[in-house]
């Protein structure tokens, strides 16, 4: 079966799909990116990515080459196309393609626009869940505006990397203060002794996880009480509880931090609750 990208307009055979090599998304990281998660067909929390989608273009003062009706028609036909049922729909828009020079091209330039969409096996991810898995702390390395979802993520590679290396799943990514920002690609959650879930401000320090405010909203109505707030590999470390939150991970209960374990070493019943709370929304 042939695989199918979007590409400016065009529906390419994925291995055959291209940009130029002056697109300033190659050149410079000067684009932005969004991921939906896919289940039974229904993107996940729709709503919340489009509006960051078009946050991310505003602050980079990229102008939105399509409107929402429009992308949704493109997701639709590409998931029919690939077959996708389970999985997630990537969408990249960048600046577009110019003669290669720092500031941004002086005439009009039209955004590339790709997508592309993946299969996602959800019930290796619940193993994963159900097990729990173990994150290493790795400081910071990021820019200032990390509330952007740009491509420019060569931090984050790294500090998946060294995680991988180290045998544990996500890296927690720590600042100059020694506090948690959040995961190379999840945002980082704790339960204190009193059942408080606490997890970062959003602000210009960390991506603002659509997950992350859709667990909120759950747990809120499931009578938590949340803290946002910063807090440090050690206050997690003897924490009740860690987890992680994404759009293609859902929950994902911690179980280690760095050499400590957390709580009882095995998957808190908040975490496996609120991951259960999220599932059903589908
Ligand atoms: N933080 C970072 C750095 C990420 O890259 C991601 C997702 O890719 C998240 C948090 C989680 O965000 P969301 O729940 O919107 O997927």
């Amino acid at each position: 079966m042939t695989r199918f990208a979007y590409v400016n307009g065009r529906y390419q055979p994925h291995a055959d799909a291209m940009i130029h090599i002056e697109d300033r998304g190659f050149q410079f990281a000067d684009a932005i990116y969004e991921v939906w998660s896919v289940r039974a067909g229904e993107l996940m929390d729709a709503d919340g990515h489009f509006a960051r989608l078009e946050r991310s273009l505003r602050e980079l003062r990229i102008s939105n080459p399509k409107t929402e009706a429009g992308y949704r028609l493109v997701i639709a036909e590409l998931l029919r196309r690939n077959r996708v049922r389970d999985g997630l729909v990537y969408l990249q828009i960048s600046r577009g393609r110019a003669r290669r020079d720092h500031a941004f091209p002086s005439g009009p330039v039209r955004p590339t626009v790709v997508m592309t969409t993946k299969r996602l096996d959800h019930a290796a991810a619940q193993r994963r869940a159900d097990a729990g898995v173990a994150v290493i702390s790795l400081p910071d390395q990021r820019w200032a505006r990390r509330d952007i979802k740009t491509v420019n993520l060569l931090p984050n590679v790294l500090a998946k990397q060294t995680a991988h290396e180290a045998g544990a799943a996500e890296a927690w990514l720590v600042d100059e203060g020694g506090q948690v920002t959040e995961g190379a690609s999840t945002n980082a959650w704790i339960v204190t002794a009193d059942g408080v879930l606490v997890t970062r401000q959003t602000d210009h320090d960390i991506l603002h996880g659509i997950t992350r405010a859709r667990i909120m909203q759950r747990a809120q109505a499931l009578g938590y009480t949340i803290e946002e707030r910063a807090f440090t590999v050690a206050e997690a470390q003897s924490a009740r509880e860690a987890f992680m939150t994404s759009a293609t991970s859902f929950v994902t209960p911690i179980i280690r931090i760095d050499d400590r374990p957390v709580g009882n070493g095995a998957p808190g019943s908040v975490a496996t609750a609120l991951r259960a709370a999220y599932l059903e929304l589908i």
